[in-house]
């Protein structure tokens, strides 16, 4: 069965915007059929902050596969935009994280569904916030827009680059 899904992208490492933009293409590639993407944000990090700021955004999808496929392909495609595995949380090429998977609500080692860290995290909140304001967290029923109200802190973000950056044409 197609599920919408939503995805968190993120590089603080080389080309920044062209690593988002390759990513998008690569998920094409491997059968996520991604369709709106949010405005491109700069954001500060957040757990290791001796690092390179962020360019994040946020991209809705549909796709056939099952999270833990879904999760596979996205760390293919993280291996092949050149992720290196170092200090967790640290920097990278590329950082693409499954936030919402219908209303799927998993826990398991591999993978927690919706993102753990969603709900603290602006640079993942506002880019969603663009997308699909009215959402509900599929555990706790809340709205995107009412977590982006009630986050205080969550780190520093700013919009640097509209929506059109992430179509394929541009
Ligand atoms: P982070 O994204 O937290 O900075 P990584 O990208 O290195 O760190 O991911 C660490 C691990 O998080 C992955 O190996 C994956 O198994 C796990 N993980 C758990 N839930 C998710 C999710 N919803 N999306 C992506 N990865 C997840
Ligand atoms: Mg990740």
């Amino acid at each position: 069965m197609r599920k919408l899904v939503y995805l968190g992208l993120g590089s603080n490492l080389g080309n920044r915007l062209e690593n988002l933009r390759r990513a998008i293409q690569e998920l094409r590639a491997a059968g996520v059929a991604v369709g709106r993407g949010s405005s491109v944000y700069e954001s500060e990090p957040v757990d290791y902050t001796a690092q390179p700021r962020f360019l994040n955004a946020v991209v809705e999808a549909e796709t056939e596969l099952m999270p833990r496929q879904l999760l596979q392909r996205l760390q293919h495609i993280e291996r092949r935009l050149g992720r290196r595995r170092g200090v967790r949380g640290g920097p990278r090429t590329i950082d693409i994280d499954i936030l919402v998977f219908g209303e799927h609500v998993m826990h398991t080692a591999a993978l927690t569904i919706p993102h753990p860290r969603l709900a603290e995290r602006r640079f993942v909140l506002q880019p969603l916030c663009e997308l699909a304001a009215g959402l509900r967290h599929p555990a706790d029923r809340q709205t995107v827009s009412a977590l982006l109200a009630g986050l205080s802190g969550g780190g520093q973000v700013k919009k640097v680059a509209g929506s059109r950056y992430l179509r394929p044409d541009t």
